[in-house]
């Protein structure tokens, strides 16, 4: 069991270690501020926090990481947690619960082994699937429904399997699921999609790869486990069932973003607002990097770099403040320090 948390004090308190977390990690620590990342999934042994990595954890393979031809997500994951180790940034595993702003603007990262009190925070939560909210769905998630076709792809050996969405996220994962199914069919809503060109034309010619357009999943039906699909055209209303062995779902994702205890500018999504200058969100001292946060598109390379600014600018904004407060946190002023000289 981990040691429970005695209101430690901090200068930057990173919530979530995705890649933002862990490069936010990193960059805290060579920028010398006091500075702590927690991660719900993470537990810490020998000072490494192993569960870290977020979606890369659901990643198969990395081919887009520049200076990196390809990698296995979970070891990109790994490598990011030990050169957030390196820096000297404390790796906590522990659940975040809330994130209070106290009279004097001190942020309070209340979680179940205790709070973190610091001046900043940068909050890199990423989010959870989005869901159909169909009936049958809940009943059958993990008997037939999945989010995750790196875990659970290969459970699904010879099976037709269903893939709904229409992002890029379903498109990539119909094509990866091909390893193992005889068949995927993907369920669109509409006939128009989100995903980029490149991956539709794949999907498009590939031979294991059939195309349900226009069409709603209303429904999820089995003994046991998903074995029907009930689908409505949003066209002409026709209802139809479709037989699989499993459904995996990927409608697009919903962001951690309920942690804050007073209000942030977000978009329609629920995605925060941030000053693409310094990602800082619509309350002062609080940061918000990769998925989190309101953009056009949502990558590792994205969230490393929004965590780069983000900590930066925070690190900035932490040294003002014990500028402004006279003598204030130590391990701000001794950065400020370190950097004129
Ligand atoms: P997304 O781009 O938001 O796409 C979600 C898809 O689900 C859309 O086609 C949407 O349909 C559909 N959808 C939403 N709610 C639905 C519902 N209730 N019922 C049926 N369909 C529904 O999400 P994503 O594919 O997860 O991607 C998220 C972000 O990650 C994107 O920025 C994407 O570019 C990025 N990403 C990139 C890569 C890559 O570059 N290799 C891989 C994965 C994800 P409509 O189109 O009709 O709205």
């Amino acid at each position: 069991m981990a040691d429970p948390i005695a209101d430690r004090e901090y200068d930057i308190v990173i919530v979530g270690g995705g890649p933002a977390g862990l490069t936010a990690a990193l960059y805290a620590g060579r920028n010398k501020v006091r500075a702590a990342l927690v991660e719900a999934r993470g537990a810490v042994v020998d000072g490494s926090l192993i569960g870290a990595g977020g979606q890369l954890l659901n990643t198969e393979l990395i081919e887009d990481y520049p200076g990196v031809r390809s990698i296995l997500g979970p070891d990109l994951a790994e490598i990011m947690s030990e050169q957030a180790k390196q820096f000297g940034t404390e790796l906590i595993g522990a659940t975040v619960q809330s994130i209070r702003v106290e009279p004097d603007g001190t942020k309070v990262v209340e979680t179940d082994q205790g709070n973190l009190r610091a001046p900043a925070v940068i909050i890199t939560a990423g989010g959870n699937p989005r869901k159909l909210g169909v009936p049958g769905e809940a009943e059958f998630a993990g008997q037939g429904v999945s989010y995750c076709a790196v875990c659970d792809g290969a459970f699904f050996q010879g099976a037709h399997l269903a893939v709904v969405g229409g992002g890029d996220a379903a498109v990539e994962e119909a094509i990866f699921l091909t390893r193992f199914a005889s068949r995927v069919t993907l369920i669109h809503r509409r006939a128009e999609f989100r995903a980029q060109p490149i991956l539709i034309e794949e999907a498009q010619s590939h031979p294991k790869i059939d195309f349900i357009l226009d069409t709603v999943v209303e429904a999820i039906e089995g003994e046991g486990k998903a074995q029907r699909l009930r689908l409505r055209n949003v066209g002409s209303g026709e209802v139809s069932t479709l037989e699989v062995g499993g459904v995996f779902i990927f409608i697009g994702f919903l962001p951690n973003t309920g942690l804050v205890s007073e209000h942030l500018e977000h978009d329609a999504g629920g995605y925060y607002l941030t000053d693409p200058m310094t990602m800082e969100t619509s309350a002062p001292g609080i940061f918000a990097a990769g998925d989190v946060r309101s953009q056009l598109t949502r990558q590792v390379t994205t969230a490393v770099g929004d965590a780069t600014t983000a900590t930066i600018a925070a690190t900035k904004w932490v040294e003002e403040r014990a500028r402004h407060a006279g003598a204030g946190s130590e391990g701000a002023v001794e950065a400020l320090a370190q950097a004129s000289e």
